[in-house]
């Protein structure tokens, strides 16, 4: 039996909670967690107890050595994020890295994801697909990891593109994605499994005037169809001055 068990939960619907989740909550000594008050409206929703340790971004490589020790013992985890697929663009990966070193048994319970749900649903080529998670924050660095993608593209690459990102930078990411990989057909997918689930669809053009006629608010993942090299309007990979500059600078 595994020592460390990865189990997804809802993004939003107690309904897609699996059942293997829930006996895995049930089974474990402990339930490694983000936010304890999460997970323990999650674990009172399902009529369970357990006991919580917190496991976040801040204190991951600290526990870590810990867990470890604790496993050495027999002590049987799992890991929840606050929602979701543990480590997709939330902890986890260092202590599954580091119990696969040492031998120990991992598995995971596959469950709710909003990147794969979000693509599914964009009308966008399934695959292949880059996951990139976040981008940056910042729009200087934003545009420098964007132009680096369209530059694998001027390679070769042809894929679909995932990423989350907040309601409150949406509008300056879509005009950034825009700038790099012009005018492409994208989808933005909210509040994916909830009551107020909406797909827009359309190229970057079109979803840059709706954010502005009707900004998105809640959870938001944002997909971009793959580069079509048939394709008119879509910027020649000489990119402007400013996008070339930032590029060499990093
Ligand atoms: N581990 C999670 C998963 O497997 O989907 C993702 C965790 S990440 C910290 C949270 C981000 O995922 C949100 O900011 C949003 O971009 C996206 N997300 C989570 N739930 C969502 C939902 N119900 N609808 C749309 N996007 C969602």
């Amino acid at each position: 039996p595994a020592q460390l068990v990865l189990v997804s939960t809802p993004i939003g619907n107690l309904g897609d909670v699996t059942s293997r989740a829930i006996s895995a909550l049930r089974l474990a000594d402990i339930v490694l967690c983000e936010d304890s008050r999460v997970t323990q409206r999650l674990l009172f929703a399902l009529g369970l107890k357990a006991r919580l340790e917190s496991f976040h971004d801040h204190n991951e490589e600290s526990r870590t050595p810990r867990l470890l020790e604790a496993m050495r013992r027999g002590q049987k985890y799992a890991l929840v994020s606050d929602a979701g697929t543990p480590l997709m663009s939330d902890p986890g990966f260092r202590l599954v890295r580091a119990a696969v070193a040492e031998g120990f048994g991992v598995t995971a319970l596959p469950g709710p994801n909003a990147a794969v749900t979000a693509l599914t649903l964009s009308g966008l080529p399934p695959h292949p697909y880059l996951f990139l998670g976040f981008p940056p924050p910042r729009g200087g660095a934003r545009r420098t990891a964007f132009a680096a993608l369209r530059a694998a593209e001027a390679a070769g690459l042809s894929a679909s593109m995932i990423w989350y990102e907040s309601p409150h930078r949406v509008a300056e990411m879509l005009a950034d994605l825009q700038t790099v990989f012009g005018d492409r057909p994208a989808a933005l997918a909210r509040e994916l499994t909830k009551h107020f689930e909406q797909v827009r669809r359309g190229p970057l053009s079109a979803l840059i005037a709706g954010v502005e006629a009707d900004p998105p608010r809640g959870e938001i993942c944002v997909v971009l169809g793959p580069h079509d090299p048939e394709a008119e309007g879509q910027p020649a990979f000489d990119l402007d001055a400013r996008l070339r500059d930032e590029l060499t600078r990093t």
